[in-house]
């Protein structure tokens, strides 16, 4: 077969498109892997941010409530540790300047549309400051208190110069009207206002990342699960071609090898070509060995099958239960034909022994050359209720020897003894036909004898 001739799928070009697929797959789910990586860790970051900024927020709320509630208690009571309370809010913990400041630095993906409502709601609890510490002022003035360790702030206000010439009622009433009148309650529910917008803001800054975010989840996901279906199928197919196309037909191969048999063609072109080879040179060296085999197996002068062919015949017909006819044949007088007309007529004279045993026989017997001047023939299925056949061939045989032909090769005749078995080669076959071609020689040659 021509190599263009050879048919099938070529397994490296095969094998080198499905690695590449999977290749090619699994960066792609590392590539994805990562891209949902990052997402989960945005929503971690953010949802710190998130956290961070509401707190914050509820921070200034408080911090500003616990102002107020101070500053109220000091105007109702006058006890300063109330004041100190207040300007330690302000001064050292300063919840609000803090959560304005760490909003700020947290603006990421969150936080933009709370960071004005809350600087707002910052300007607007500095501006009750400037009511609360006026008021306390105006109690800080009435007070028989020692002055010496009050918050600084209450020494260095100024009170307008109306105030200061009031009466301690008169102070009360207008303290007690900054820090509980309707301004102040106006400006405090101001102050909430701005820390709901803060916060609704916050939410809704967030639910919209969350839509987002969730948007990049499910469509990476979704590619993911849709990469590792791939992957599983391309390994399946891996699996299946690597079993089809390589591991069966090795398979078969070497069971062809090692039954003496041609390696039969697959799918794979690979192994197409190799079985080809093989099988070319199987078959060249099958002929060959046939060859050899004949060579062997042949007489050389007369063609027929030799002793060694004889053998083999033994072996196989002793193992069946087969009727044959066994014939021992020897040419009469034959050292006086060499002797009297030379070696090479001799030899002429054994072809044409051979040529009739040839011409006389069937295709299923087997004339062969046991030594020099000597032949036997198996007859295959044949019982001695047919030996008239026998008789036949031989009387002709014997006949066509005596008369004189255009050659220098003299009348010859043969003696034959002959045995009939019916079951197979049986050990007694051989002696019983020698013992009748003796017994033909004794009775004058040229005939043949039955056991
Ligand atoms: P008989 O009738 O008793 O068989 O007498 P015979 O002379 O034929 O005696 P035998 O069968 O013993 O002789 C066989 C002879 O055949 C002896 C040998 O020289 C001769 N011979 C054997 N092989 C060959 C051969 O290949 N060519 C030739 N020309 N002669 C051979
Ligand atoms: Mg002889």
């Amino acid at each position: 077969m021509n190599n263009k001739d050879i048919k099938g799928m070529n397994i490296k070009k095969l094998s080198s498109v499905l690695i590449f697929i999977e290749i090619l797959l699994f960066l792609l789910s590392i590539f994805m892997s990562v891209k949902v990586y990052v997402s989960h860790k945005n929503v971690d970051r953010i949802t710190d941010d998130y956290i961070g900024i509401q707190s914050d927020i509820y921070s200034l709320q408080t911090a500003s409530d616990l102002m107020s509630a101070k500053s109220r208690q000091y105007v109702m009571t006058g006890e300063i540790s109330f004041a100190y309370e207040y300007f330690k809010e302000v001064n050292d913990t300063k919840r609000r300047d803090n959560a304005v400041s760490n909003i700020k630095e947290r603006i990421s993906d969150v936080g933009h549309g709370a960071a004005e409502p809350i600087e707002s709601a910052l300007e607007k609890s500095n501006a009750l400051m400037e009511k609360e510490i006026h008021a306390m002022t105006l109690i800080a003035s009435i007070s028989e208190d020692n002055k010496e360790y009050y918050p600084e702030e209450l020494k260095t206000y100024i009170l307008p110069d109306d105030e200061e010439k009031l009466s301690e009622i008169e102070k009360k009433d207008i303290a007690y009207s900054l820090v509980f009148g309707d301004g102040y309650s106006n400006k405090k529910l101001s102050i909430r206002e701005s820390v709901d917008e803060a916060t609704e803001n916050l939410l809704g800054e967030i639910g919209e990342y969350k839509g987002e975010i969730s948007g990049i989840y499910s469509v990476s996901f979704t590619f993911l699960m849709i990469l590792l279906a791939l992957s599983v199928i391309n390994f399946v197919i891996i699996t299946i071609c690597l079993f089809r196309l390589v591991l069966h037909p090795l398979d078969l191969s070497i069971s062809a090898i090692q039954g003496e048999k041609t390696i039969p063609l697959c799918k794979s072109y690979e192994l197409n070509y190799l079985a080809v080879t093989y099988n070319t040179a199987y078959e060249r060296n099958a002929s060959t060995r046939l060859h050899l085999k004949n060579k062997a197996e042949r007489d050389e002068l007369t063609g027929l099958l030799n002793r060694t062919a004889f053998n083999d015949l033994v072996d196989f017909y002793k193992n069946t239960n087969e009727e044959l006819a066994f014939l021992i044949m020897d040419v009469d007088k034959f050292k006086t034909v060499n002797d009297t007309y030379g070696h090479a007529i001799g030899d002429l004279a054994l072809q044409k022994v051979a040529k009739l045993l040839n011409e006389c026989f069937r295709s299923n017997d087997f004339p062969i050359r046991y030594g020099g001047d000597e032949f036997v023939v198996i007859m295959t299925e044949l019982s001695h209720e047919q030996r008239g056949v026998i008789e036949r061939k031989l009387k002709y045989i014997n006949d066509t020897l005596q008369k004189e032909d255009s050659t220098e090769i003299p009348k010859l005749s043969v003696s034959v003894g002959v045995a009939f078995s019916d079951k197979g080669f049986d050990t007694e076959l051989f002696k019983r036909a020698d013992d009748a071609l003796y017994r033909t020689k004794e009775h004058g040659r040229c005939g043949y004898t039955f056991a």
